[in-house]
């Protein structure tokens, strides 16, 4: 069994104050593969102080300095890269070349991303009235990450956190602490300073609002569920602590007949299935317009029975199982939810597939002749599960995508150029993906309403993280 017990605290590999063991599990075949100790008080003080007092000298390390770590950093996620994207598989049951391609990828992605941001921001400028603006490290920052995409979420907030000069806790989701051990021994041999980057592992209710809380901590970055969300912006609330929130999201994917329907509908399907449905940004209500209905249906149809669902350790294009026993009852109970209120099943449904016992494998599911206001189109499902609405004009197209409490992500299929500029404008969202086309590395991503604030990646993932003062001589 896999030692995940220690914590790192002020440069060192700990044992923790609290003896709270807590199980992780395979969910390709329910097995537990590790333990791990959920922190208490006593850990989290620990970890605030060592990040405090590494603050004092971290935060006058020139940009150069912080550069040439951050350089150290990517060859050494480099090396590990393999390690790293095992990791994900084990925990979490992302398929093995997803996980390579995707998930591990990703963290070398942004940390090359945010170099390139750092590279060429200027720490102090002269704004058009004369008066001086430096830029300055917030201070010490609690991280907390979910286990969907373990390791681009760890990046998108340690790496930027370090990069201009701040100190750091992470707490991992519970459920994903491999990769976050391992990704911590990366930066212990990147040379980041004693108590630059702490590693803590705990429950939210304890570690996670232990953090929120603390008066020494000055920011919370936070990706979760908004339920979560909402509970550590009222958590930091009486320390007046900066709190940025990555959310949930519903989102909206618009296809017009006039896109290559073929093509886009049969890659949208397979983008919401991806990483078996768990991604927050996941294009999760295909919105079609009535004259191609009948045709995108058999097309959705026969792009989710050639959806293969397998073991995420074998090399494939296929997706891997739901991540825990929890996830895996709530998206049975959605299903049989939208069956309830009377969206008809067109593929998939309740049950695992075909020769899956053990694992939380569950079959690709598309529900049609959805409206809007049922909950299988109001609720994140987490799950492979796509819901198909009909719409009749532009306008209702768009009445319908931003009819969500969320504002995550858009997608939009068309041919027609002017179409795609007029609806992207009024798509009350955080990004607008068109005709497929994807997120790039160093691109800010975040949400528009309950899906958060702030802006991860990048120039304003930089921002993010940082003070700004201005000088009037
Ligand atoms: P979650 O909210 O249950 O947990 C996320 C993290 O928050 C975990 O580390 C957890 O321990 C911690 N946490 C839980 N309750 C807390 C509390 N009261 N105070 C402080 N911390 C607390 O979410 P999850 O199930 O791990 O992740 C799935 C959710 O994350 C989905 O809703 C998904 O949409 C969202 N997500 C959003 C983004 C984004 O960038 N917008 C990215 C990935 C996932």
């Amino acid at each position: 069994m896999e030692d995940l017990k220690k914590f790192f605290i002020d440069g060192k590999w700990i044992i923790p104050n609290s003896t709270n063991i807590f199980p992780v599990i395979d969910p390709s075949n329910e097995k537990i593969f590790a333990e791990i100790i959920l922190g208490n008080e006593k850990d989290v003080e620990a970890a605030v102080y060592a990040a405090k007092k590494a603050f004092n000298i971290f935060s006058s390390f020139s940009k150069g300095d912080r550069l040439k770590l951050l350089e150290n950093l990517l060859s050494v996620m480099e090396k590990r890269f393999e390690d790293l994207a095992k990791s994900m598989t084990k925990e979490m049951g992302a398929p093995i070349k997803f996980s390579r391609n995707s998930q591990a990828d990703s963290g070398i992605g942004h940390l090359k991303g945010f170099i390139e941001s750092l590279k060429k921001q200027s720490e102090r400028e002269v704004i058009s009235n004369g008066d001086i603006l430096v830029r300055e490290p917030i201070g010490v920052c609690a991280l907390i990450t979910p286990w969907n995409w373990p390791i681009n979420q760890i990046t998108l907030k340690v790496i930027p956190a370090l990069a201009v000069g701040c100190t750091c806790i992470l707490k991992p989701s519970e459920h994903t602490p491999l990769s976050a051990k391992i990704f911590s021994e990366i930066i212990e041999e990147a040379g980041y300073p004693p108590g630059v980057f702490n590693l803590i592992n705990g429950d939210g209710p304890t570690v996670g609002t232990l953090l929120s809380k603390h008066k020494d901590v000055d920011m919370v970055s936070f990706t979760g569920s908004t339920r979560a969300g909402v509970l550590v912006s009222k958590n930091a609330a009486d320390s007046v602590k900066r709190v940025t929130l990555e959310l949930g999201g519903k989102s909206p994917n618009l296809v017009f007949s006039d896109c290559n329907l073929e093509e886009r509908v049969n890659e949208s399907v397979l983008e919401c299935f991806s990483n078996s449905g768990q991604s927050c940004d996941a294009p999760t209500r295909l919105i079609v317009e009535r004259k191609c209905y009948n045709e995108v249906l058999k097309i959705a149809e026969n792009a989710a029975k050639n959806q293969k669902v397998d073991d995420p350790h074998k090399d494939g294009d296929h997706i891997g199982p739901l991540f825990d026993q929890i996830q895996f009852d709530r998206v049975q109970n959605m299903i049989q939810l939208g069956i309830n209120e009377g969206a008809k099943l067109l593929i998939g449904g309740l049950g695992k597939p075909d020769g899956f016992d053990k694992g939380w494998y569950v079959k690709p599911t598309i529900f049609y002749d959805v409206h809007n206001k049922m909950q299988i189109a109001r609720e994140e499902i987490f799950g492979p599960v796509l819901v198909i609405i009909p719409f009749e004009d532009e306008k209702e197209a768009i009445e319908i995508a931003n009819d969500t409490p969320y504002g995550l992500a858009s997608y939009l299929q068309t041919g027609d150029t002017e179409r795609a500029e007029r609806v992207a404008s009024k798509l009350r969202a955080g990004s607008v993906h068109i005709n497929g086309g994807s997120l790039n590395y160093g691109s800010p991503f975040g949400g528009y309403k309950q899906s958060g604030n702030g802006r991860e990646g990048g120039d304003l993932g930089l921002e993010d993280f940082q003070e700004f003062k201005t000088l009037h001589f």
